[in-house]
């Protein structure tokens, strides 16, 4: 068989069968080197001059993650926050540019700090209201609208569609946040998007030990150019080992997803009625309002983000989160171990998410130690509630 018949779980777990010319490895080799032999014509073995261009162990992660979200041009970036900033500071002063207004907040914050700087005119939308998508679109000077699905933390789940429709509509391309779905459960060129940007530290890699972003462009246009010169000139590149241990993170992307999409359904489901708990917010929830949505645009489960608001307000949610013993406190998302946080509060007083809300980040252990860690906690919340507030019995 072809490798271009084969499905991606299995070229991304060989790590596309590419095999070390000059060792035979299995394993792919890691190109440490910052630059490259010129010949005595000038030229170079195989056109790479310095690493801050190119290097062939970016490379190997840029294929696989191409090969994964169906874009044929991929670049790897410093961290997610290089990867997305690079795509609005190739546009230019003046232009106009749509956002979601639910939006992973160091991407809300850039914008605020520097995007005004920038000359960027940034509009704030609400992606799940078509109309004011379609009110906001300025034909001839929107450049680009930006779409996170689901959207933190709130997991906001946006018709990627139907906005890619809208949007070409009015001459703008779409960029796509991906991080959360992941190519295994969403990919975002097959709805129309012009862009897919990843925050490769969280769900791509999986294990908490690489910062990494990647840009994906469906055409080869100037704008793809300006995105890889940006790269190159600014310097937002990730160290080769970074990418070498991306490349072996993927390899087990879709266990990972697929794993961690199943224990968060059984959480959300089993806490979704409890009584310590206010609201569960996962869009694989009936009850959540982007399920419908999800249901037809994600593939395969709905993702290992979820968000429990505590009943009783931001007190409670504090008591739940220094009472667990499983989940490890911290930020960030998409590693092998589950992780909660507080979410208001690592975003800073100008956060708009409830103070009640935790953050959940589904891991791969066993969904039975997560649960009962979870009942655990909240039982304690309540009990520490009930004896501030006097009540017996
Ligand atoms: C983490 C994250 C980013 C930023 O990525 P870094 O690798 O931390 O710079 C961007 N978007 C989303 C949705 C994220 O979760």
């Amino acid at each position: 068989m072809k490798g271009s018949q084969l499905l991606p779980e299995t070229l991304v777990a060989q790590a596309l069968g590419e095999v070390d010319p000059v060792s035979g490895g299995l394993t792919p080799p890691i190109s440490l080197s910052t630059n490259y032999e010129q010949l005595p014509d000038g030229s170079y073995h195989q056109a790479r001059v310095y690493t801050r261009a190119d290097n062939p162990t970016y490379e190997h992660a840029e294929r696989m993650l191409a090969m994964l979200e169906g874009g044929s041009h991929c670049m790897l970036f410093a961290s997610g926050m290089a990867a997305a900033i690079a795509v609005f500071q190739s546009l230019l002063p003046g232009d106009h540019v749509v956002v979601s207004r639910v939006l992973y907040w160091g991407v809300r914050k850039w914008l605020a700090e520097f995007g005004l700087s920038w000359g960027l005119d940034v509009e704030f939308v609400d992606m799940g209201d078509l109309a004011a998508v379609q009110v906001a679109l300025r034909p001839g000077s929107t450049r680009l609208v930006w779409v996170e699905t689901p959207a933190n933390p709130t997991w906001e789940v946006s018709d990627l569609r139907a906005l890619c429709d809208l949007a070409h509509a009015a001459g703008a391309r779409v960029a796509v946040d991906n991080t959360v779905a992941t190519p295994v459960l969403t990919r975002p060129m097959e709805f129309g998007a012009d862009l897919v940007v990843h925050s490769a530290t969280k769900y791509l890699n999986g294990h908490s030990d690489v910062l990494a972003g990647a840009v994906l462009s469906i055409r080869n246009d100037p704008f793809w150019q300006r995105i890889r010169s940006w790269r190159r000139t600014a310097g937002a590149v990730p160290g080769p080992f970074e990418a070498w241990l991306l490349v072996r993170g993927m390899r087990t992307l879709f266990l990972r997803v697929a794993r961690a999409s199943e224990t968060a359904l059984i959480i959300a489901r089993h806490f979704e009625n409890h009584p310590a708990v206010r609201a569960v917010l996962y869009p694989g929830l009936p009850s959540h309002p982007g399920h419908a949505i999800a249901a037809r645009q994600m593939t395969g489960g709905f993702g290992g983000m979820l968000s429990i608001r505590v009943a009783g307000g931001a007190e409670h949610a504090r008591s739940v989160l220094t009472a667990v013993k499983v989940f490890k406190r911290a930020t960030s998302l998409g590693g092998v171990e589950s992780l909660i946080e507080h979410r208001s509060s690592m975003e800073g007083p100008s956060s708009p998410v409830p103070d009640d809300l935790l953050r959940l980040s589904i891991g791969i252990e066993a969904p039975k130690d997560l649960l009962a860690d979870l009942e655990a906690a909240l039982e304690t919340a309540a009990m520490a509630a009930l004896g501030a507030s006097g009540a017996t019995g």
